[in-house]
């Protein structure tokens, strides 16, 4: 979906090694708009491009490549130019039969390729493609007077190249919030990108946003995709694959900007700031946790943002009751759920509901289930290694089974109807404030289904736990004052 034009100042060289003229026009032809393809936003090493370095070097030589080392030295230490990487410990010295001397590689970024101080990567430097204007959105749904403000700001942000956090409740559908916001990049000739940390985002959002963008071949990209080479201009990947860009994006979304890795992994960072086109592109950071220093910069009026604080079936989000239980551990240790936690679970089962149970590890989960089993075959558990993860949490998902016992790898991401939540030890330092807003955020998220209980068994109150039920009530209170809820307080409709 783009078309690419050779201006006149910018002529093919005669002095190719090919020997009939217009054979050599045709051939150069070939290898420009290939080379565009492959490279133009990209910064790829050399068998990454699967070419000989004597035709790179040739391009480089036309201007239509830039060739930078992989590694750079400067006053003796080394930064790799792929990740960021400038750590010692990750910059590796070994004796290279590549350059046949003393050579240095990253191990950051190695499972994408070997960066040395010897080989190099290639990045687009002639004539950029134009995008065809496809941006037409195909979207018939309606935005909450919530979702309506977001967007308006997206939009706003995408325009005038502000950065801004769409800071949204689980459950608020915030995905919606961008397509306004990405058509008006489209209409202006922008290239876009979403990126999220994790492969699952990127598979359930890649469908979606092909349906609404129609015209649009949607580039998704992640580790191990078919076409790693997808260009569009609107490209949807996780942030490992944005490593692979370089000055490619007028516009980077990037959603749940909290989760593991994308919050501890600095190089991801780096690479988010190197995919953008320039220093003052836009980011549009999209979560329902901020970290805190996120938080923080909000409050300062350092980093614009618009909350989202209700869901768009108009219901508060359910609040965590605390339940005090003084020996959870003992009763886990010894496989059975600690009483006040199995009593819960009973009555929840009578009402015919389905129970998520959270744990602090997967030791502490598989002593459970085994003692579970015994009179309740129908609980299951799921940990991140899990293969069956996904038939797991879809058996839940359609009420085949009705227990499912999981570390915090299901806090976000999974819609489960008719469901509450426990977990189980939550003053642990597994469940941070993020990971318990995340896991209440499970319940109640569906519009025939909007009060899931939630609660948190605990053996003593933790810092983190009085910050995530402030953080619910915080986000009720201002949802009710905004008028974006229906119901107002006092015992469910
Ligand atoms: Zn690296
Ligand atoms: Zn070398």
């Amino acid at each position: 979906m783009k078309y690419t034009f050779l201006p006149s100042q910018f002529p093919l060289s005669q002095s190719s090694p090919f020997p009939a003229f217009s054979y050599v026009l045709s051939a150069q032809l070939a290898l420009f708009f290939r080379l565009q393809h492959l490279l133009e936003g990209r910064s790829l090493l050399a068998v990454e491009i699967g070419m000989h370095g004597d035709t790179l070097a040739w391009a480089v030589s036309q201007g239509w490549l830039r060739e930078i080392p992989g590694i750079r030295l400067e006053n003796g230490v080394a930064h790799c130019q792929r990740c960021g990487e400038s750590s010692p410990k990750r910059l590796v010295p070994y004796s290279c039969v590549r350059c046949m001397k003393k050579c240095t590689y990253c191990r950051t970024c190695l499972q994408m390729g070997r960066v040395a101080v010897c080989t190099s990567l290639y990045e687009w430097t002639g004539p950029p493609s134009r995008w065809k204007d496809s941006s037409a959105l195909h979207w018939g749904g309606e935005l909450s007077p919530a979702q309506r403000r977001a967007s308006d700001r997206v939009i706003e942000a995408v325009s005038n190249d502000q950065s801004l956090l769409v800071w949204a409740v689980c459950g608020s559908g915030k995905t919606e919030v961008l397509f306004r916001g990405i058509e008006r990049a489209l209409q202006q000739g922008k290239r876009v990108c979403i990126a999220a940390p994790r492969t699952d985002v990127i598979l359930e959002l890649a469908p979606r946003l092909q349906e609404v963008f129609p015209y649009i071949p949607v580039a998704t990209l992640y580790g191990g995709a078919p076409n790693r080479f997808a260009t569009s201009s609107l490209t949807l990947c996780t942030t490992h694959q944005l490593l692979r860009f370089s000055h490619a994006f007028d516009v980077i979304v990037v959603d749940e900007v909290d989760a593991f890795p994308y919050s501890v992994d600095a190089t991801l960072q780096f690479a988010v700031r190197k995919a953008l086109k320039t220093n003052t592109s836009p980011i549009v950071y999209l979560t329902a946790t901020p970290p805190r220093y996120f938080q923080k910069a909000c409050r300062q009026g350092v980093q614009p943002y618009v909350r989202i604080p209700a869901r768009y079936h108009r219901n508060p989000l359910p609040e965590p009751t605390f339940v005090r239980c003084f020996s959870w551990r003992k009763a886990v240790e010894k496989g059975r759920l600690p009483t006040k936690a199995l009593q819960w679970m009973n009555a929840r089962l009578e009402q015919g509901r389905r129970v998520l149970l959270f744990f602090p590890n997967i030791h502490l989960m598989q002593k459970v289930e085994k003692g579970l089993l015994k009179h309740l075959p129908e609980a299951t558990s799921v940990h991140a290694e899990d293969p069956a993860r996904k038939e797991k949490v879809q058996a839940l998902r359609v009420g085949d089974r009705r227990v499912l016992l999981t570390t915090t790898i299901l806090e976000r991401g999974v819609t489960i109807p008719f469901v509450d939540v426990a977990v189980i030890g939550g003053e642990h330092r597994q469940f941070t404030e993020a990971a318990l807003v995340q896991i209440a955020g499970r319940a109640g998220r569906k519009k025939d289904d909007t009060m899931g209980q939630v609660c948190f068994f605990h053996n003593g109150v933790s810092l983190s736990m009085l910050r995530a039920r402030h953080h619910i009530r915080s986000m009720n209170r201002e949802a009710l004052a905004n008028g974006d809820l229906d119901f107002r307080g006092g015992p469910r409709p």
